[in-house]
């Protein structure tokens, strides 16, 4: 009889809310939506997560600069909204810029998506953003969904000060230096990666940056959604060993230890002995001393000890 009665007040409570929610958009959509560059934020996988206030923007806006038209038609058709889409990613964006900025500057409303979530985020959109500012247009962005901090809410890890580092190169050489130019922020960081990568770049986060927390967020918000959490050292090690990955991540690594100046003798020569293998004495040393901040002479005295042993 109870849950009878939980029921019935769930179904009065849904219906409640199902009418609210669609008075607050009728009442948005009636709103005359002045000339300008709209941001509008998207789902990153679960449709539901569109904002009331990014519909009425989509459903009134006179162009939707859009990165995939194809794409984001799948979205607009969901919610049955009919609008004029226009493709904008980065192999078109010189030539179409000027275009979208005339159509504000004429007195239309533009709306910029992404494939998924907020625009700009390792997104097309910055310079657009940057022209119409300075052509003293109206810029404004309809929050949302976006990966990086979905990703580092859901991580466990410090969220006060964090560092959102977008891809990092494809290349080991070039991803390794960027890592080491990462490894003393005093940071959160957040780090987009494609399936093909993960395994290898996990391999070079935990080689350049040692065995910090880590959690790697796969596929927020859709079916298979997962947070793996470890350090980088034994989640790069059990990456190592798995099949093709598939899937969208998101990696969040802990802040470097407060105390890493500290470091025992033994960290700093695993350290050494890994960079000897890819590098010469003298870059080996600072690259070790720049990694885990330490003072280079240390890791210098350690280095001669470890040839002396070779001897
Ligand atoms: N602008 C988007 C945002 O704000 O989330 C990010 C676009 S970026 C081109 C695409 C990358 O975002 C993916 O390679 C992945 O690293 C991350 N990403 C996007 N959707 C995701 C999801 N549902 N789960 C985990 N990572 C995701």
């Amino acid at each position: 009889m109870q849950d009878h009665r939980d029921e019935e007040r769930a179904a009065v409570a849904a219906l409640g809310t199902a009418e609210r929610a669609s008075e607050v958009i009728r009442e948005l959509i009636d709103r005359p939506l002045p000339p300008g560059l709209y941001l509008v934020a998207t789902p990153i996988g679960n449709l539901s997560d569109i904002s009331l206030r990014a519909l009425a923007v989509l459903a009134r806006a006179d162009l939707i600069a859009a990165e995939d038209t194809r794409h984001s038609q799948k979205l607009l058709t969901h919610f049955g909204i009919r609008a004029k889409l226009a493709p904008y990613h980065e192999h078109n964006a010189e030539r179409e810029r000027p275009r979208l900025l005339a159509h504000i500057k004429a007195g239309r409303s533009v709306a910029l998506v992404s494939d998924a979530g907020t625009p700009l985020i390792s997104d097309p959109g910055y310079k657009l953003v940057r022209e119409a500012l300075d052509a003293g247009l109206l810029v404004t962005s309809i929050p949302g969904p976006s990966a990086a901090l979905a990703a580092l809410t859901s991580a466990g890890l410090p969220t006060d000060t964090f560092l959102f580092a977008g891809f990092l190169p494809p290349k080991s050489g070039a991803r390794r230096t960027r890592l080491a130019e990462l490894a003393t922020v005093p940071a959160t960081l957040l780090i987009f990666e494609t399936a093909p990568r993960l395994a290898k770049s996990l391999a070079d986060m935990a080689e350049v940056l040692g065995p910090r927390e880590v959690a790697i967020a796969k596929e927020l918000t859709k079916l298979h959604e997962t947070v793996t959490r470890g350090t980088l050292d034994r989640l790069a090690g059990e990456l190592s060993n798995s099949e093709t990955l598939k899937g969208e991540f998101v990696v969040v690594v802990a802040p470097p230890a407060e105390n890493e100046a500290e470091l025992s003798d033994e960290r700093i020569v695993e350290q050494l002995k890994k960079a000897l293998k890819v590098e010469s004495f003298r870059d080996a040393v600072r690259s070790v001393a720049e990694v885990l901040q330490v003072k280079r002479a240390r890791v210098y005295e350690l280095g001669l000890t470890l040839d002396r042993k070779r001897d």
